[in-house]
């Protein structure tokens, strides 16, 4: 009987320390999520560049160095190639829309890992995925990371992005300088959807899904022909290209000082939008549709040409 009472203590001692255990873990594991969602605690993220101007990027756990998840996996080799050369482990996919240069390798991926996916809710993705869509929150917990979803139509119908740890992973929709072309949405929706990523923090780091930069700014120049952050820019972002480096991130600050399409309100780039129009330009969905026609015509000079978006 002694012996059972004995046991029988050892279960409730055992079990209470396992109860504070998981308490304390539980806590700290929140502590550790909120202070991850500050600002100033930097994800460590990874450019895997794909096709001709594609970046897939690898965002690394901050609680386990060797596990990363994977963001518009378009080619699962040089996916693989760089999982392998690091020896990272993947751990999640996620997707922002449907295209074939952001999703090609998502199937391949889940294969050979065997990990959740998540994408739009409002659109068709391979690999099965968890479909989410405006607000909702992309909880990896085991990999220290979470994610809140955004819907940003416009580039294609269903399009979203993913905000967390002062970061930004917005596809097709924002780039350096630029944004993505209207294939399935309205100049209404687009504007809208660059209106919610334009009031993220000022230090929210930009990840696009292509090396657009240089070709970009040279449009934002005759846009804006006496913006100096622009002429600075092009003068920074042009050095990197020479040495090879990627031009991003970038962050919603610089943005909103050289990307004409963040800038639809500001005197220069609605005078120059109603010029090329031919005629006044009421909201701020015309500026942007007449902004965007611009571009889709436009052809920058062969020395800052960088790579011509398709
Ligand atoms: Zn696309």
């Amino acid at each position: 009987m002694a012996a059972i009472y004995q046991k029988f203590n050892e279960f409730l001692l055992a079990t209470t320390v396992l109860n504070r255990l998981n308490a304390h873990l539980m806590v700290n594991r929140h502590a550790a999520s909120l202070w991850l969602n500050e600002p100033g605690a930097r994800l460590r993220v990874t450019a895997v560049p794909a096709f001709a101007d594609n970046y897939i990027w690898l965002i690394h756990s901050p609680i386990l160095p060797e596990q990363v998840v994977v963001v518009d996996p378009g080619d699962a080799g040089p996916v693989q190639k760089s999982l392998r050369n690091a020896g990272l482990k993947l751990g999640a996919i996620l997707i922002t829309h449907h295209h074939a240069d952001h999703v090609g390798g998502v199937e391949e991926l889940v294969r050979q890992h065997n990990v959740p996916v998540f994408g739009p809710i409002g659109e068709f993705s391979p690999g099965n995925p968890e479909r989410v869509g405006d607000g909702q929150v992309v909880r990896l917990h085991e990999l220290g990371l979470e994610f809140t979803v955004l819907e940003i139509p416009g580039h294609t119908k269903g399009h979203i992005a993913y905000v967390g740890h002062g970061a930004l992973f917005c596809g097709d929709t924002l780039f350096s300088a630029g944004c993505g072309r209207l294939f399935e949405g309205t100049a209404q929706q687009m504007s809208n959807s660059l209106g919610k990523l334009g009031i993220l923090p000022g230090n929210t780091q930009v990840y696009c899904g292509h090396e657009y930069t240089l070709s970009n700014l040279s449009f934002a120049s005759v846009v804006e022909p006496d913006n100096r952050d622009i002429q600075e820019h092009i003068k920074l972002a042009g050095s990197l290209r020479e040495r090879g480096s990627p031009t991003l991130p970038s962050c919603i600050e610089l943005e909103s000082k050289i990307n004409p399409f963040l800038r639809l309100g500001t005197e220069t780039v609605k005078r120059a939008a109603a010029q090329y129009a031919g005629h006044m330009l009421s909201s701020e969905s015309e500026i942007f549709a007449a902004l965007r026609d611009w571009k889709d015509h436009f052809r920058p000079s062969p020395s800052n040409a960088g790579t011509v978006p398709a």
